[in-house]
């Protein structure tokens, strides 16, 4: 992967995170097959329902790579938004994640177990360009959430860019 600015926004220690989501479960990561993959970039809640911000978080990716489900759930919706594949997985507890730009073959209605793949890195420009990541969303009922606060106690740190 080249050096790209967005890639100096890196992750860093294990220290004080946000709190845990009221289930205790945590997610596993959806690309990066097993290791934490750099967050390119944080969520940024929008003041507003329909205003400004980041309503996700970025993780580095590389094209085709394999994305997993956070953790168990079903396929509740699968489409193409704004150009980009997507794909929803609804959980136990409610809330939803939501990927792109993913290439998936997945129906709705499917059983998807925590870490299974649902799909691929889809070559469709996403918001990183020209770097290559994956938008993850979190969703309960019409509110965003923070998707970092699914994976345990655990903050960004952001560096200057040079
Ligand atoms: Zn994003």
């Amino acid at each position: 992967m080249s050096a790209s600015p967005l890639l100096a926004l890196l992750m860093a220690g294990s220290l004080i995170g946000p709190p845990p989501p009221p289930s205790g479960a945590t997610w596993s990561w959806p690309v990066g097959d097993g290791g934490r993959p750099p967050v390119v970039a944080p969520f940024d809640a929008p003041e507003e329902r329909w205003g400004p911000g980041h309503r996700g978080i970025d993780l580095a990716a590389t094209p085709d790579s394999r994305v997993a489900a956070v953790d168990d759930g079903v396929v509740t919706h699968r489409g193409r938004i704004a150009g980009r594949g997507t794909i929803t997985v609804t959980h136990a507890s409610g809330v939803r994640s939501t990927y792109e730009p993913v290439d998936s073959t997945a129906r709705i209605g499917d059983r998807v177990e925590r870490g299974e793949t649902i799909g691929r890195i889809g070559d469709e420009a996403g918001h990183c360009i020209p770097a290559t990541c994956l938008h993850l969303g979190a969703r309960r009922g019409a509110t965003y959430l923070d998707p970092l606060a699914f994976f345990g106690a655990q903050r960004v740190i952001l560096l200057p860019v040079p």
